[in-house]
């Protein structure tokens, strides 16, 4: 049987994995080899820590959980269409100048709407004649990936 902390941290791994989707209690600990019982109980301390959050489910007539991370690691989606990435004042903005992220307009205003609308990810037009159009998300990736 795998250590407590070798343990957590293969399932935190594997949870942070399964993303948005999540992961039944059960399906984990069969794929890491651990009982239900060293499972429940590592599945509560990683919800104690605030790493994991535990909903309750329904699955075929039994309540069980499903885990899903409190954070995801960022993809460059989130940041693509950050005023910084372009600015022409980039090298000389500072924290400690009169020119910071701090008191930013451009950097403010993209904060404010983050999760509003999410940045269009270009794609190439599959008929040259017709100009390409933004793709949208389908899921709500942006606002939840701020949920702490
Ligand atoms: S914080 Fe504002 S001024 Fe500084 S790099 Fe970003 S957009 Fe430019």
């Amino acid at each position: 049987m795998p250590k407590r902390n070798d343990l957590e941290q293969k399932a935190l791994h594997y949870v942070v994995g399964t993303g948005y989707q999540g992961v039944l209690q059960s399906d984990l600990w069969r794929e890491l080899g651990a009982s239900s019982r060293e499972g429940s109980r590592v599945s509560i301390k990683l919800e104690e820590k605030g790493l994991i959050r535990r909903e309750k489910e329904l699955q075929e007539g039994r309540w069980t959980y499903r885990l899903y991370p409190k954070r995801l690691p960022a993809s460059i989606e989130t940041i693509v269409d950050c005023p910084c990435l372009l600015c022409p004042d980039n090298a000389r903005c500072d924290p400690t100048t009169a020119l910071s992220p701090k008191s930013c307009p451009k950097l403010t205003d993209w904060i404010l709407n983050l999760g509003k609308s999410p940045a269009p990810i270009a794609t190439a037009p599959e008929d040259p004649n017709v100009p390409a159009e933004p793709s949208m998300p389908e899921d709500d990736s942006v606002a939840e990936s701020l949920d702490t």
